[in-house]
């Protein structure tokens, strides 16, 4: 895997782009290293890609900080959920934000912003499932929710991020992330993954997070 499965991933997604009419320069790769090790990740930085997604703060904390300084112009993004007294350490070290969901985590992004003159890309998360496990805004608070996060919080928010339920054809999920961003106003959607990046670049993804497409099978979560 690694960089073959690299290469394998983006020309999938510019056959996706060609089947969809598309533009490949408006869809970003988020290859996900989360659970993988540095000496993992730096063959596939080494292969060209710069833009990478962990679902931790403390993991990406221990193994990125040398990876930046060694490689420039790498690109962070959080896609896993963010808890407020962690916001001031993702503000530092992540280029965006995908997991924004709740008034409380919005007052501390705001906060941490403002003070580290550093503003990252920020998502709202839309648990389009409803699923009770999952983290994000239940798609009939979306609007409502977008527009505190803007209003009262004073945020800039450029997109949404959703994960589809498992059991579900994903289709039906990224077309009503889709729906709710554009009555928004909002020209970002981070979604599809390594199973299903494809359907989410036909429903208008400008941003697809694939892990174990590129990295191999992860290990099974230790918790
Ligand atoms: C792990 C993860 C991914 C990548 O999943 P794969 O199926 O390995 O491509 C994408 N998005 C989020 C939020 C994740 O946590």
């Amino acid at each position: 895997m690694t960089t073959q499965g690299l290469l394998h991933v983006r020309a999938e997604i510019a056959r996706a782009c060609k089947d969809a009419g598309r533009d490949p320069a408006g869809v970003i790769l988020i290859a996900v290293s989360k659970t993988f090790p540095a000496e993992e990740i730096a063959p596939v930085i080494e292969a060209g890609q710069r833009v990478f997604g962990e679902n931790r703060v403390q993991e990406a904390k221990g193994k990125w900080p040398a990876l930046i300084e060694k490689y420039p112009g790498i690109e962070l993004h959080l896609i896993g959920p963010l808890q407020s007294n962690k916001a001031k350490e993702a503000v530092a070290l992540f280029d965006a934000i995908h997991s924004v969901d709740r008034a409380s985590l919005c007052e501390a992004l705001a906060k941490e912003i403002d003070k580290a003159a550093r503003a990252p890309t920020l998502f709202v998360q839309i648990n389009t499932g409803a699923e009770p496990q999952k983290a994000g805004v239940l798609p009939q608070d979306a609007d409502v929710f977008i527009k505190t996060c803007v209003q009262t919080y004073g945020l800039t928010i450029s997109g949404l991020m959703c994960i589809p339920p498992a059991e579900d054809a994903p289709g039906p999920h990224f077309a009503l992330t889709a729906k709710i961003a554009a009555r928004n106003g909002l020209k970002l959607l981070s979604m599809g993954m390594s199973a299903d990046f494809a359907d989410a670049i036909a429903l208008g993804a400008t941003h697809v997070r694939v892990g174990s497409a590129i990295f191999g099978s992860r290990p099974p979560l230790l918790t």
